[in-house]
């Protein structure tokens, strides 16, 4: 078993892992950098290929309290005041420091150009062209930190058991992808920047890594989870025909700006039929719009592959060409050629407002257990806007880092062996098992698809309980699951863990949603369809003797709020 030891330990190397690690070395101490896939190049942040928001005022007047009324608006009621305040407040100080680092933010006239998105009243949203956004965040992230003299890269390790001993942080357990061994790490601040979870629906925009593996670690270190049941549903992601290297959910913008089309599979308009407008003419909410679609197929009326059709065919071909730019050829790269052919778009698992709960220090209940980017819960209460997520990521990375150097700077706490046995032992039984039933892989597609069927954009009791007895009968069968031989890079091992998380926020997701008797942002119920003052409340979620337990809490309000 490797034994390595830090200062501080970052799990996740997406946007806020990798600006955590550069924070923790600004302040002088070594950090590790893991990540289960290859640092800077997993999970959503190099996905990402629309907008970051940051109050920079570039473009037009603005400022960060403007940014919060929007943030707050979206957020229903619900947001954790202070941590969105943070995000909106040190937002431009993130986008100014990325562009001082190399970022090529799109510019005009010298300063960097900013747009509106649905959400924001401002012009504030900056991006890379051409639809390089993430990818260019990740780079120059990518950059920092390996130039950062005290930051240690780990690709292809996954954290498996975050390790406390006496109320504090001490390190945690990895297995190493690469050869199946578990490693080691003394930390004494560990920060859980491993992302969210919408992998954990069939369809989803997320990367392979996104399966919820950082709720996990924090339930089982002792931490509490908070608004599991808020998944934002994205109504018009890509779904067929086939499309590599692009960013599922680009159509939005382009849908705004040009005046494509929804049509159902016969071609027709539909969106009218359910109170909103067709004809260019885009006001339909997102959830509306995906009420709209998921109705029209449940009614018959779908495209080929379970969506409906976005069509720019209606328009002349040198305005579909001037408008995508660059993007329609990587388009044709693809087989697409929007003159001649309609997509086919639907309603998909985006990106996830619940997470772990942390106080303004980013740090959990359990001392020295800090959270970041995604997988932290409450600065966008009910719905996020557009763009916060990667300020999320920017921000809370930084903070989070700056706030787990400071933890570090105090005593060692100290490590010893015996926090790994669990771990060990764990892993021993998987390896020595002589399973009859399917590899995990195969689980992990019965619980997609259960989570869409039944706690997907559109929820019910009835839905909610069967996914709920669904996620029961998936744990049972984990200890019979098929791990095929082999410690190299073995493929089931890594699904069982992932799985298992996997399952964990599931149920965490359809228990709060089952919970949450209302409709409120991107929880909708059809059930419940009003919003209740009675539920303007959080809902924190904690693992007692391995049983998910929750409890309302009143919102955390910062009195910061101006209009
Ligand atoms: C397709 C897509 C497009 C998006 N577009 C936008 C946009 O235009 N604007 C916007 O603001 N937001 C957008 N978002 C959301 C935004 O990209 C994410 O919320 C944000 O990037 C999350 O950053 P993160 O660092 O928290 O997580 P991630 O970037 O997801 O990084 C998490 C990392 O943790 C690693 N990991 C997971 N489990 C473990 C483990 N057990 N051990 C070690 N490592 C682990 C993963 O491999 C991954 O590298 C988009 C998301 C997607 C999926």
């Amino acid at each position: 078993m490797t034994h390595l030891a830090t200062d501080v330990l970052v799990v996740g190397a997406g946007g806020a892992g990798m600006y955590a690690a550069v924070a923790v070395a600004r302040e002088g101490r070594s950090v590790l950098l893991l990540d289960k896939g290859l640092v800077g190049r997993g999970g959503a942040t190099i996905m990402a290929q629309m907008t970051v928001a940051a109050a920079i005022a570039h473009e037009e007047p603005d400022d960060w309290t403007l940014h919060l009324e929007d943030t707050l608006d979206a957020g229903r009621g619900i947001c954790h005041e202070p941590l969105s305040r943070m995000l909106c407040e040190r937002a431009p100080e993130r986008i100014l420091e990325m562009d001082r680092w190399g970022t090529r933010w799109a510019r005009e006239n010298g300063h960097i150009k900013q747009v509106t998105a649905p959400g924001h009243r401002r012009k504030r949203c900056c991006y890379v062209d051409f639809l390089s956004t993430g990818p260019a965040v990740a780079a120059t992230l990518r950059h920092q930190v390996s130039i950062a003299d005290r930051v240690r890269r780990v690709s292809n390790v996954a954290a498996i058991e975050v390790c406390v001993a006496d109320g504090r942080v001490r390190g945690a357990v990895a297995l190493d992808l690469s050869t199946g061994s578990l490693v080691t790490m003394a930390a004494r601040a560990v920060v859980l920047a491993a992302g969210g979870l919408t992998k954990i629906f069939r369809r989803n925009s997320a990367s392979t890594n996104m399966g919820g593996e950082a709720y996990w670690l924090a339930l089982e270190a002792g931490a509490e989870l908070v608004d599991m049941e808020f998944v934002q549903f994205f109504p018009i992601a890509h779904l067929a025909p086939r499309l590599v290297g692009m960013d599922p959910i680009m159509w939005d913008p382009f849908r705004y700006k040009l005046g494509g089309r929804l049509l159902n599979g016969n071609f027709e308009e539909f969106i009218h039929r359910y109170g909103g407008q067709d004809e260019g003419r885009y006001t339909a909410p997102r959830d509306l719009a995906s009420y709209a679609i998921l109705k029209e197929v449940e009614a018959g009326r779908g495209s080929p592959h379970g969506g409906v059709y976005l069509d720019f065919r209606h328009l002349p071909e040198a305005t579909v060409r001037s408008a995508f730019g660059p993007v329609i050829d990587r388009l044709l790269a693809n087989g697409i050629d929007l003159t001649r052919t309609a997509v086919e778009v639907a309603p998909t698992a985006h990106y996830h407002m619940g997470g772990i709960a942390v106080d303004e220090r980013l740090e959990t209940r359990v001392a020295g257990l800090f959270a970041a980017g995604e997988a932290v819960g409450g600065p966008g209460g009910a719905n996020r806007v557009s763009g916060n997520a990667i300020s999320e990521a920017l921000v809370f990375g930084e903070r989070a880092g700056f706030f787990a150097a400071e933890t570090a700077a105090g005593a060692d706490p100290g490590w010893s062996p015996a926090y790994a046995e669990r771990a060990r032992a764990e892993l021993a039984d998987l390896r020595a098992r002589k399973g009859s039933g399917p590899a995990p892989g195969v689980v992990s597609t019965e619980l997609q698809d259960a989570m869409w069927e039944h706690a997907g954009p559109f929820r019910s009791e009835e839905g909610l309980e069967r996914a709920l007895a669904r996620i029961h009968a998936l744990r049972r069968r984990l200890p019979e699951l098929t791990i095929a031989a082999g410690d190299v890079f073995n493929l089931d091992v890594q699904d069982w863990y992932e799985l298992n998380a996997m399952l964990r926020s599931a149920e965490a997701v359809a228990s709060s949603a089952l919970r949450r008797r209302e409709s409120r942002g991107a929880h909708q119920r059809l059930d419940a369809p009003q919003m209740s003052p009675a539920f303007e409340k959080n809902q924190r979620v904690a693992l007692d003797h391995g049983v998910l337990t929750s409890r309302w809490s009143p919102v955390v309000r910062s009195g910061v709020r101006t209009a």
